[in-house]
C-alpha cells in the first residue's frame, strides 16, 4: 500500500500527458511557454479569483506575496503554530517575525481567539510592528475565513491564505485560494494538485498586487522594457513542463476530488471507532490533502507506527514538533503557549490517503490499525 499512490495517477492519465509533454518539447519554449498562461487562467477560474500568478514552489508563493506587501525587519507576521515549517520560514526569509499562533483543537486551523490575544501582545511588548497574518489550510481544509478576516481587518493586518494543502478545499462555498490578499498554494508532488517537481501558484484579486508578483518573480521586471529592472525580485518561474503535466491533472481534478472525499466518508466509518477522525467544520469542504487521526493514547504513537508498518501500511507524522519548537526558531520572541498546537503534534498520524485507495485497502488499514491499538 501507498501513503500516496502517485503511479495509478500517472497511469490514468499517461496518454494525454505524454502527448502534452511531447508538444512541450517540440515547441521548446521550456519557459514560459503558452502553457503556463493556460494553466493560469485556468487556475483563476477554477477557484474564483481574477488572477493566478504561477511560481516555482509555495514556499515561494509566500515569499513573493510577503515582499509585494514591503513586509520585513521590525514587522510581526502571525502564523499557526501548527502546519508545516516553510509558512514560518517565509517570513523570517524576508526579515520579519513570526509569530505562533495556537490552533483549534478540533480542526487544528488557525484559533481567531489566539489570534487576537497574540496580537494584543504583540501591541503591548511595542517593539514590533504587527502586518500580516498567515492562515494555513491544514490538511485540506480552509481556516474559518469568517472569523479570521474581519479580525485582520479590525488589527489593519494584510492576510496571506497558505492553502499549499488546500486546493479543492472550500469554507461557506468559496474555494480554498480565494481568501485574503494574496493565496498562495503549492504543485509539490504530494500535494492534492502535484506536479512532477516543484512549483506553486499565487492568486488575488487586485490588479496593482498581480502586477507586484508578476514582476517580482523574474528579476523585478518592467513589462514595458524587458531590460529594464524596476526593482529587486527573484527567479522564481513555474516551467512550462510543469504547467502542461498540471493542465493534465486538472482535467481529473474533480473526479479525483470526489474520490477522496468517497474514501474520506469510508475511513470515517471505519476508524471512527477506534481514534479520533479529522473534523470538518459545519460549512467547509477539506481536500483531505492528509487524513490525520487523533491516537486515544499519544503517548504509544512510536508502537502504533512501527506496528502498522510491520502490516504494510505506511503511517506519517505530520508534525511532530510545533513551531515553536523548532531549533531555527530558538531565538524567536515568545508571545505566549500554544497548547492545543503541543498537543495536536503529540498526538496525530496520518494514514495513506490518494484518489486511488480502495475499499479494500481501507479496510487492511482498519484491522492493522485495530491491532496496533489494541
Ligand atoms: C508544502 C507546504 C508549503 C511549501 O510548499 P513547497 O512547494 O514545498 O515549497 C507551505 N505551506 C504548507 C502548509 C505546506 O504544506
Amino acid at each position: 500500500m501507498q501513503f500516496i499512490d502517485l503511479a495509478a495517477q500517472q497511469a490514468r492519465i499517461a496518454p494525454r500527458l505524454a502527448e502534452a509533454m511531447r508538444q512541450v518539447l517540440a515547441e521548446g519554449r521550456y519557459i514560459g511557454g503558452p502553457q503556463v498562461a493556460e494553466l493560469e487562467q485556468r487556475l483563476a477560474a477554477y477557484v474564483g479569483r481574477r488572477f493566478c500568478i504561477a511560481c516555482a514552489s509555495g514556499t515561494d508563493a509566500l515569499i513573493l506575496p510577503l515582499l509585494a506587501m514591503g513586509v520585513g525587519p521590525g514587522d510581526a507576521v502571525f502564523v499557526p503554530d501548527f502546519t508545516f515549517f516553510a509558512t514560518a520560514e517565509a517570513v523570517a526569509a524576508v526579515g520579519a517575525v513570526p509569530v505562533f499562533v495556537d490552533v483549534r483543537p478540533d480542526t487544528y486551523n488557525m484559533d481567531p481567539d489566539d489570534l487576537r490575544r497574540k496580537i494584543e501582545a504583540v501591541r503591548a511588548a511595542g517593539d514590533l510592528t504587527p502586518r500580516a497574518v498567515i492562515p494555513v489550510d491544514l490538511f485540506g481544509q480552509p481556516a474559518d475565513y469568517t472569523a479570521l478576516l474581519p479580525l485582520a481587518a479590525q488589527y489593519g493586518l494584510r492576510v496571506i491564505e497558505d492553502a499549499a494543502q488546500g486546493f479543492g478545499g472550500t469554507w461557506q462555498g468559496r474555494k480554498a485560494c480565494a481568501f485574503g490578499d494574496v493565496s498562495a498554494t503549492s504543485f509539490f508532488p504530494a500535494k492534492p494538485l502535484g506536479c512532477y517537481g516543484d512549483g506553486g501558484a499565487m492568486f488575488t484579486d487586485d490588479p496593482a498586487l498581480d502586477a507586484l508578483l508578476r514582476s517580482l518573480r523574474v528579476h523585478g521586471s518592467d513589462p514595458a522594457d524587458k531590460y529594464n529592472n524596476l526593482r529587486v525580485g527573484r527567479n522564481s518561474r513555474l516551467d512550462t513542463l510543469q504547467a502542461a503535466v498540471l493542465l493534465c491533472k486538472l482535467e481529473v481534478f474533480n473526479d479525483e476530488l470526489a474520490a477522496r472525499h468517497a474514501a474520506a466518508a469510508r475511513y470515517d466509518q471505519l476508524l471512527g471507532p477506534l481514534a479520533g477522525i479529522p473534523a470538518v467544520a459545519p460549512g467547509a469542504t477539506s481536500s483531505y490533502a492528509q487524513y490525520t487521526l487523533r491516537l486515544p493514547q499519544p503517548a504509544r504513537r512510536p508502537a502504533v507506527i512501527a506496528a502498522l508498518r510491520e502490516q504494510g501500511v505506511p503511517a506519517m507524522v505530520y508534525y511532530p514538533r510545533p513551531l515553536h519548537a523548532q531549533t531555527a526558531f530558538a531565538g524567536a520572541p515568545d508571545y505566549g503557549p500554544c497548547p492545543a498546537a503541543e498537543a495536536a503534534a503529540a498526538a496525530v498520524l496520518s494514514v495513506p490517503m490518494h484518489p486511488y485507495l480502495t475499499p479494500a485497502d481501507q479496510t487492511a488499514v482498519r484491522h492493522a490499525l485495530a491491532a496496533a491499538l489494541a
